[in-house]
């Protein structure tokens, strides 16, 4: 074996890339990040005001970690998921209470888990970071990766993970093909402070534009995701406050009575991106870098951090040649299907969600009201949104998966 700088260079330090550096903290790998952003910077994009959903299974995937303590502060639990058609009859309920769990998931901002994520970072000695920086070249050798980094400066690993989002530099330096798609759809967020307490409730409601959720967060404050037509987020974002909650009142109704204040409006077009090869030569991708998706089910960071777990499993198994293609083929066979699934059936739930055939709106309807009436329906649908759906593989060993 080449002796190299690192075993692993990670490049991305966003919520995915920073889960792995922290998940493999424990092992005798000396790893590095490179990142865009200096650490803390407010203006990093991974960790802006977005409320994320994360599901019971990713709470576990942090507890084995040992990260849940910290991150848990900054969460609040949905006991509660409320999911609705607009125009339509059915309604769907669900309750932490009827799985016997405490919560279905957890709300918090990326924000908030981007200050527990580097403080975490901040007290592994041996991580070494360079941020802020970014690759402008890459070499890949039988044995090793060369970086070429910005400033000129060249680090060799016996691994690169991209986890760079869904622009991913290395994917484009690999020159990798992708399944693209453009939903025609664009996510308002904001936070909103309704009249009546959540009561750690969460809504989705379908709309024929797209999907609106309300996830409940700290002081009866509901962190929104207003999916629209592209095109439409331009007049809704210069809405004057009282405009901009009149029209999502309109869209939303009254399930948590008057909507009184709104904070500051962010827009995201949304995509769908699934790299085609995400093993390549002593490189892999993962998380945004290796799909990204629609998140009308709030499913991008939970299978991102799948990843790192089955990674971070395959990783601290195998030492010696953290490279080595058998073992990135392992971790490529546990996460394909996982992979495969969620984004198929993101795909199914918005083009039947967002279609405004009469039809198609009564069967939805239909729908939403025989999962309400029929228990293991409901207990299925409980449990993907919990992310324990998915058939656990054979291969674990080390975190929950
Ligand atoms: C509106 C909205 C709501 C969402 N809600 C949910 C939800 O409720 N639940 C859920 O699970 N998911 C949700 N998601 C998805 C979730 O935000 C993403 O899956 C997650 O942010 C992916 O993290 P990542 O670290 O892979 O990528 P990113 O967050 O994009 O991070 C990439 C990092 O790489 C850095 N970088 C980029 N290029 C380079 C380079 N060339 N060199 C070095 N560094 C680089 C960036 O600065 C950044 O820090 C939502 C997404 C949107 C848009």
């Amino acid at each position: 074996m080449a002796q190299t700088d690192f075993d692993i260079l990670i490049v991305g330090g966003g919520m995915v890339g920073a889960s792995l550096a922290y998940a493999l903290r424990n092992t005798s790998l000396t790893i590095a990040i490179i990142e865009s952003f200096a650490p803390n910077s407010a203006q990093q994009p991974s960790y802006d005001d977005r409320g994320i959903a994360i599901s019971y299974g990713s709470q576990c995937i942090f507890e084995s970690m040992g990260l849940w303590s910290q991150l848990s502060h900054y969460c609040t639990a949905i006991t509660d998921i409320h999911v609705s058609d607009r125009g339509h009859f059915g309604v769907t309920r669900l309750s932490a209470h009827d799985e016997n769990v405490a919560a279905l998931g957890q709300v918090v901002t990326a924000r908030s888990m981007g200050i527990v994520l580097n403080h975490a970072l901040a007290q592994q000695d041996k991580l070494e970071l360079f941020c802020p920086n970014s690759v402008t070249s890459l070499i890949q050798n039988t044995d090793y990766v060369e970086l070429t980094l910005k400033e000129g400066q060249q680090l060799t690993a016996k691994l690169v993970v991209a986890a760079d989002g869904a622009q991913s530099t290395i994917r484009q330096l690999l020159n990798l093909g992708a399944l693209t798609r453009d939903y025609g759809q664009t996510a308002i967020t904001a936070n909103i402070t309704p009249e009546y307490p959540h009561q750690g409730r969460a809504f989705e409601r379908f709309t024929d534009a797209g999907p609106i959720a309300l996830l409940p967060m700290s002081d009866n404050r509901c962190s929104l995701v207003w999916t629209v037509k592209s095109g439409d987020e331009v007049e809704i974002l210069k809405l004057s406050d009282h405009d901009f909650l009149a029209q999502l009142q309109d869209r939303f109704g009254y399930r948590l009575g008057q909507l009184m204040q709104v904070g500051q409006r962010n827009s995201y077009p949304l995509k769908l991106m699934q790299a085609d090869q995400p093993i390549q030569q002593r490189i892999v991708l993962i998380g945004n870098a290796a799909h990204s998706f629609h998140p009308i089910a709030g499913q991008g960071f939970n299978l991102g951090l799948r990843d790192v777990a089955a990674l971070a499993d395959v990783l601290s198994n195998q030492p010696e040649d953290c490279g080595d293609p058998r073992l990135l083929h392992d971790y490529a066979q546990w996460q394909q299907d996982d992979q495969d699934n969620v984004i198929n059936s993101t795909g199914l739930l918005v083009d039947l969600f967002s279609n405004n055939s009469p039809l198609l709106g009564h069967l939805r309807g239909a729908g939403l009201a025989l999962v309400e009436l029929f228990p293991p329906a409901k207990h299925w649908l409980a449990k993907k949104s919990m992310g324990l759906a998915r058939k656990q593989p054979k291969l674990g060993r080390g975190l929950p998966l």
